[in-house]
């Protein structure tokens, strides 16, 4: 039975028993119980530049400040030909909102890896993050922007950039990224244009739980009105190097709300735990509700605000097979609507 938003306010002051118990019985609904499939992918942060300056970010340096970089399509390559010795096949572009990018650098850097690696290797282009960015400096619609990538061979632009999707959140820490309004009708031209999303979500900031529920509302409302989106992966912000700062929030509220997430998303087919953030404590998510997860070999956003990064990946393989799971390799794939004739 779906709960609402009061419900959920509910639920999160009961047990942990009460929690594993409800998500399972969600998780369960899509899943076999004791089996969680992972991947094994590369965050390239293409550029460092932005002039967002949201308050939480360790990652940017503005433009002209001395530290920025643009990775050359060489440097790219690389990058991806190391994911694929360490056996994954996904990577995820993501970077900075740099004015002296314009959507033709990322339509033809996309084209390239699509060129270069066919299907043998899957792109999360962008984040919708910054698709709204660029679509706005070109002076596009979203639609038209979303056809231009998808031409170039885009596959997937995630619902990255999102952590708490609240005008007022948006207003106390990231004024210049987006408003919520924006990042849903970018998303909803993703979805209509054969290609597909994610949703995310991160936690631990300054948000009440009220907002977090926002949160979890619109995402929901958002697949009953598309259907677009592939999985929910919810992390926690790392607070070091930050203007914001502040301190991390437990595993135990980290697992706690993956489990109030999969219950409350009961339109969503994968909620995802993020070792990238959690490390080891991650697989003990896939008890609260959780069945899949990434092992990222890099991602230098959440790494310059304090996230460690472990690449002996069979040893991380054998904490949830500890935990008795059998754990299945998935492959992106490629959305129905964009599949070769
Ligand atoms: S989080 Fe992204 S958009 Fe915000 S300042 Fe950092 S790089 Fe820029």
């Amino acid at each position: 039975m779906r709960i609402s938003v009061d419900e959920a306010r509910e639920l999160w002051e009961a047990s942990d028993e009460e929690l594993i118990r409800r998500a399972n019985e969600v998780r369960d609904r899509f899943h076999d119980p004791k089996r969680a499939t992972y991947m094994v992918m590369r965050i390239i942060n293409y550029t460092n530049v932005c002039v967002a300056q949201c308050d939480y970010c360790a990652f940017y340096v503005l433009p002209n400040q001395q530290g920025g970089y643009v990775l050359s399509r060489d440097e790219v390559f690389a990058k991806i030909d190391e994911l694929v010795e360490f056996g994954g096949d996904l990577v995820g572009f993501n970077g900075g909102f740099n004015p002296r990018l314009p959507l033709d650098y990322y339509c033809d850097l996309f084209a390239s890896v699509r060129e270069r690696y066919g299907d043998r290797v899957e792109f999360y282009a962008l984040t919708i993050a910054e698709f709204v960015f660029l679509a706005d400096r070109a002076r596009l619609s979203y639609a038209e922007a979303a056809a231009r990538l998808r031409d170039a061979g885009v596959h997937w632009v995630t619902g990255g950039g999102s952590e708490i999707l609240t005008e007022d959140f948006r207003a106390r820490h990231a004024k210049w990224k987006y408003t919520v309004a924006d990042y849903f009708a970018a998303q909803r031209a993703i979805v209509e244009s054969g290609m597909r999303t994610t949703a995310t979500m991160v936690i631990g900031f300054d948000e009440t739980l009220d907002e977090r529920l926002e949160h979890l509302q619109r995402t929901r409302d958002f697949q009953d009105e598309t259907g677009g989106l592939f999985s929910f992966l919810c992390w926690t912000y790392k607070p070091y190097g930050t203007a914001f700062g502040g301190r991390e929030i437990s595993p135990q509220e980290y697992r706690r709300w993956i489990a109030l997430s999969r219950i409350f998303l009961d339109n969503v087919k994968h909620v995802r735990t993020s070792v990238l953030t959690q490390n080891e404590g991650a697989f003990r998510a896939l008890d609260y509700g959780a069945d899949d997860f990434d092992l990222p070999i890099e991602d230098e956003v959440t790494q310059k605000a304090g996230a460690r990064i472990d690449l002996d990946l069979e040893g991380l393989l054998a904490i949830p097979r500890r935990l008795g799971y059998t754990v299945e390799y998935r492959r992106a794939e490629r959305p129905a609507a964009l599949a070769p004739s």
